[in-house]
């Protein structure tokens, strides 16, 4: 899943010094809403030794309108780091079973339940 690893390059760009690198993906979601997005939890490290655990909103294909559509197109818009005490475990896409972990803010789909 090589998009995973844009998104881990996108959080350490947003975020002065980070240099988190993928280890594993833990549970993901995908579910169609005006485009296919996908909700993601991984664990990545910086230093080899301790994992944090991040959520990342992945859209796909027709989720991108206007003159810059493209079908081939998958944007990031989200990751996040996910801070204990404040995820919940779904969204308006994402059922509590799937036990993908969300931020209580900051992306888009679903995220008004
Ligand atoms: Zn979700």
């Amino acid at each position: 899943m090589v998009l995973i690893h844009h998104a881990v390059e996108f959080y350490n760009n947003k975020s002065k010094g980070a240099k988190f690198k993928l280890v594993e993906i833990i549970s993901a979601r995908s579910f169609f809403s005006m485009g296919v997005w996908e909700h993601i939890n991984f664990t990545a490290s910086e230093d080899d030794k301790s994992l944090k655990l991040f959520f990342a909103e992945l859209s796909h294909g027709e989720a991108h309108w206007g003159t810059n559509h493209n079908t081939e197109a998958e944007k990031i818009t989200a990751c996040c780091l996910l801070e204990e005490g404040s995820t919940k475990d779904y969204c308006g896409f994402c059922p509590h079973e799937d036990k993908v972990y969300h931020p209580l803010q900051g992306f888009t789909a679903g995220i008004r339940w």
